[in-house]
């Protein structure tokens, strides 16, 4: 099982790292390698995609440096790398990560501050699209108040010429309090989603008919720890997925696939 989206923290970062989203969910781990391996193995999973955020231009060492190390040190990690699109040879470090084997780059337009859009961000996209790596972004909004740069399924439109639909994934089924328009908008897109959030975002029901609206080829699980628990996530999966092959899919071998780890 891979939980394609989690984050962690160094330990003396992770309460503000924690306290920089606002959300309703009172029940998380708090933050560390150490909360995070205990809330994966609880779930039962076997590896996790770590996404860092860098969210200041420049910043882009520390962050991915803190993930590549721990990686090093746990197989069962695969860290991805951020970089922002206003820092200096963004598009440079993007080409560097890839050489250096990053298998993604995660990009966040509320917590970087930019529009999904932008010239500089495209330059990136392209670039890691050339350099074969997976790229996520994170959909919807950044806890529960929205942001002027909350970004949904239809803003990923005119982007259809630039990212490439099998290495895309939209995290949090297509967006963080997603409506019915985007979510008919996301059923025609080439691109992968993850789960994360869902949870909290749809009924069992809905999430249920909305599982099988779209291509089960192209579904990740993803928890979203330490925001959530993955034991809840995949709890919350299993009982809407009752198809046993396609729960295999979405819990694992799309993934596997995807990061090409088999
Ligand atoms: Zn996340």
């Amino acid at each position: 099982m891979i939980d394609f989206h989690t984050h962690c923290y160094p330990d003396d970062l992770a309460v503000k790292a924690l306290g920089a989203v606002h959300d309703v969910c009172a029940e998380r781990s708090d933050g560390t390698y150490k909360g995070l391996k205990a809330a994966l193995a609880e779930a039962g999973t076997d590896k996790a995609v770590v996404l860092p955020v860098c969210g200041r231009p420049d910043h882009e060492k520390t962050v991915n440096e803190f993930l590549r190390r721990l990686s090093e040190n746990d197989g069962s990690l695969i860290p991805f790398v951020s970089v922002h699109p206003f820092s200096h040879n963004a598009t440079a470090l993007v080409r560097e990560y890839a050489v250096q084997g990053a298998k993604g780059i995660k990009f966040h337009t509320p917590l970087q501050n930019f529009r999904l859009d932008d010239e500089r961000a495209l330059a990136l996209y392209e670039t890691a699209a050339k350099c074969g790596m997976i790229v996520v972004f994170h959909c919807g909004r950044p806890g529960i108040y929205p942001s002027s740069s909350d970004c949904y399924p239809s803003h990923f439109k005119p982007l259809l010429g630039v990212l490439d639909p099998e290495k895309t994934v939209l995290a949090h089924m297509g967006g963080y309090g997603i409506n019915e328009e985007e979510l008919e908008v996301l059923r025609t897109l080439p691109f992968y989603v993850d789960t994360s959030l869902s949870e909290t975002q749809f009924t069992l029901g809905e999430f249920s008919l909305l599982l099988d609206s779209l291509d089960e080829n192209k579904i990740l699980f993803g928890s979203d720890s330490p925001w959530r628990m993955p034991n809840k996530a995949v709890e919350f999966l299993r009982s809407a997925c009752r198809d046993k092959r396609k729960l295999k899919k979405i819990l694992c071998e799309n993934a596997e696939r995807l990061l090409d780890i088999r």
